[in-house]
């Protein structure tokens, strides 16, 4: 098996950004992006498809039900007493410098205390997250950094899953992800970094303005189906990943090229047809 293969790792999550808008919508950083990445237009998000859980998926490998919070009528949760590590617990017990910046403050109660050395969080214009991010990125050197953009979630809640605004979210969302890949090649990192891009959930169906927030079983396709791309050190290039990608299985895969130890408690699995050698 190889060995570390990633120098770090930047982590982007579009917040219910379905595939089909990122498709329909003119998106040439993540075009770039895609060229030199392994990535599906058919990742599964978990249920239920709410933005905490699901991000908790994404950074700690396990669905929600994993640790019961399929009983909260609220869809929140107590992060913290989730009982698995996540990859901000490993980085740091690594001694790897660790990072978020979120664009809705729940997100804040994901890491476990102590497990980030920088958490900035703003609602409303994802710009200001972005350029927090940027700036930190051009000053210190996170080693796990997570990216969350709630713009097309937010336009989803207010003018519809897949409408022309949330496609203009999407579009904004590109751009900012243009400005740290920016960051990243200003630094000499984007050769040596690991790029995650991808959605928590999407939505619709239920109501057009919905992803299932009244129940958490709610699992139609256009809900749970998520954009997942995947670039860097180790990663195929341009290559359509044809096996089943869960969103539980970024963390395993991050870790992995991140030659970090993966927990047995995790339940998402290395995408092993996303890289070049496993
Ligand atoms: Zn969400």
């Amino acid at each position: 098996m190889e060995s570390i293969t990633a120098k770090r790792a930047l982590i982007v999550g579009l917040d219910g950004a379905p595939p089909e808008a990122v498709q329909m919508t003119a998106t040439p950083h993540i075009d770039r992006l895609l060229r030199y990445a392994a990535y599906t237009w058919n990742a599964q998000s978990t249920l239920p498809t709410w933005t905490l859980q699901c991000f908790v998926s994404v950074l700690a490998g396990v669905p929600a039900d994993a640790y019961e919070l399929m009983s909260d009528p609220e869809g929140w949760l107590e992060p913290r007493t989730y009982p698995v590590p996540s990859l901000f617990d490993l980085a740091h017990q690594a001694g790897l410098g660790t990072a978020m910046f979120n664009n809705w403050h729940p997100l804040d109660t994901l890491p476990r205390p102590g497990t980030v050395d920088k958490l900035f969080s703003s609602e409303g214009d994802s710009g200001v997250v972005v350029r927090e991010a940027c700036a930190y990125l051009l000053r210190e050197d996170p080693r796990l950094c997570f990216v969350h953009l709630a713009d097309p979630d937010a336009a989803g809640h207010k003018h519809g899953w897949r409408s022309e605004e949330q496609c203009a979210a999407v579009a904004r969302c590109d751009a900012h992800l243009g400005v740290l890949l920016g960051a990243l090649e200003e630094r000499g990192w984007l050769q040596e970094t690991l790029v995650v891009v991808l959605s928590d959930h999407a939505g619709g169906m239920v109501t057009e303005f919905l992803h299932g927030c009244d129940d958490p079983t709610y699992s139609h396709p256009l809900v749970t189906t998520v954009p997942w791309i995947c670039c860097g050190p180790g990663v195929k290039k341009g290559h359509e990943i044809g096996a089943e990608v869960s969103i539980c299985d970024t963390a395993p895969t991050a870790a992995l090229l991140l030659g970090l130890k993966i927990p047995e408690s995790w339940q998402g699995r290395v995408v092993s047809d996303a890289l070049t050698t496993q």
